[in-house]
């Protein structure tokens, strides 16, 4: 029961899907949209209806401009304001009410990404709404799928409100595509509302690899490699042999093997790649509740009752030491 199938589209009457209304807030990153931000387009296709996406922050035209080349939006609606740039709640939220209020918009859907589940919550707050997080499937208008538990268990919940205040988990609502889209570009109205937050400086890790939240393939490793020293000594040259990105456990980070933001789990990424390979980890609910999305998933560790092997479609019993270069030299040689 560990691994879901796919949701599935949901029925929609034609007179239906002409009352919805779908705001899509996207990401932008100094003035690039943030593709994995489209999942909230991909959701609002399913909800049926007009799905209008909202972007702003310096240069917001030009993001604006780039989001109307993607495929299922009928509008874009932008604020170029530097003030947004950094997506801080505190003016975001007041600006993106504004903009929802003069919409009329049945259902607001963000990514369940640290920017969507920094200010959803507020614009839940503001229009007197109950916030439905981490969608995975949609089942009606007002019906949603959501794990709780770790993904140990799924909810099916209605809303009665007016307007339906959602973030929509990545990893169940791909991407649509980036070209072919025709949607109109409109300035938005920008309320200015003071900020009393101040943004300081960010430090963010940099590398040549893929990135985890999206690769096509991951691999992973786990306690089981002991050591900073072991775990960058084995899990790199395999990640080069694939053409993959790192990930870690919590145990793996927490004893300082791998960087945080390479976690994956409940309290880290959620990644649904292709491949997913493993190695020392025992597979914890909280590790599983980020990758069982995974369309394969190959695990190695020397116990066979290791609880990764329950989800595994691919196992491998045996003493990681050797396995892992073992595997990494084969790969090598293809
Ligand atoms: P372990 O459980 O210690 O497993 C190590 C595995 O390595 C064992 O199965 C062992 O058989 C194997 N092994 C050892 N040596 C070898 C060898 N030489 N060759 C092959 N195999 C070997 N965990 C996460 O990963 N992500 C999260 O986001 C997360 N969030 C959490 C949130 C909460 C609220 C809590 C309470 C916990 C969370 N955890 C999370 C922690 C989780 O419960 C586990 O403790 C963690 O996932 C264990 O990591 P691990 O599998 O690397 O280590």
């Amino acid at each position: 029961q560990l691994r879901r199938t796919q949701p599935t589209t949901i029925p929609q009457s034609s007179a239906l899907s002409r009352l919805l209304s779908t705001l899509a807030v996207l990401e932008q990153r100094e003035g690039k949209l943030n593709v994995s931000s489209l999942a909230a387009v991909t959701a609002g296709g399913k909800l049926g209806g007009s799905v209008i996406g909202f972007v702003a922050g310096s240069g917001g035209k030009a993001v604006a401009e780039e989001a109307a080349k993607v495929q299922g939006l009928e509008k874009i609606i932008y604020v170029d304001n530097a003030a947004y740039d950094k997506g801080l709640p505190e003016n975001y939220a007041p600006l993106l009410v504004e903009n929802i209020k003069k919409g009329g918009f049945t259902h607001i859907l963000a990514g369940h990404s640290a920017f969507g589940k920094n200010l959803m919550p507020r614009i839940a707050a503001l229009l007197d709404s109950q916030q439905i997080s981490d969608i995975i499937a949609i089942e009606g208008e007002d019906t949603f799928v959501r794990p709780i538990y770790a993904g140990n268990a799924i909810m099916t919940v209605q809303s009665t409100d007016n307007t339906k205040i959602i973030t929509v988990r990545g990893t169940a609502f791909p991407p649509p595509a980036t070209e072919g889209g025709s949607a109109t570009v409109e300035e938005g109205v920008d309320p200015k509302a003071e900020c009393p937050t101040e943004w300081v400086s960010e430090n963010l890790a940099k590398s040549d690899r893929p990135d985890l939240g999206s690769a096509e393939k991951v691999v992973s490793g786990g306690r089981g490699l002991k050591s900073k020293e072991e775990f960058d000594r084995l899990m790199p040259p395999l990640a080069d042999a694939l053409g993959a990105a790192i990930g870690a456990s919590r145990a793996a980070v927490d004893s300082g093997f791998a960087d945080n933001s390479l976690q994956v789990g409940q309290t880290g990424k959620n990644v649904a790649p292709q491949l997913y390979l493993c190695a020392g980890i025992s597979g914890a609910i909280q590790h599983l509740a980020g990758m069982k999305d995974s369309k394969v998933i190959a695990a190695i560790n020397k116990d066979p009752d290791a609880p990764i092997f329950q989800v595994a479609d691919v196992g491998l019993v045996g003493d990681l030491f050797d396995k892992v270069p073992e595997l990494t030299e084969k790969l090598k040689s293809q």
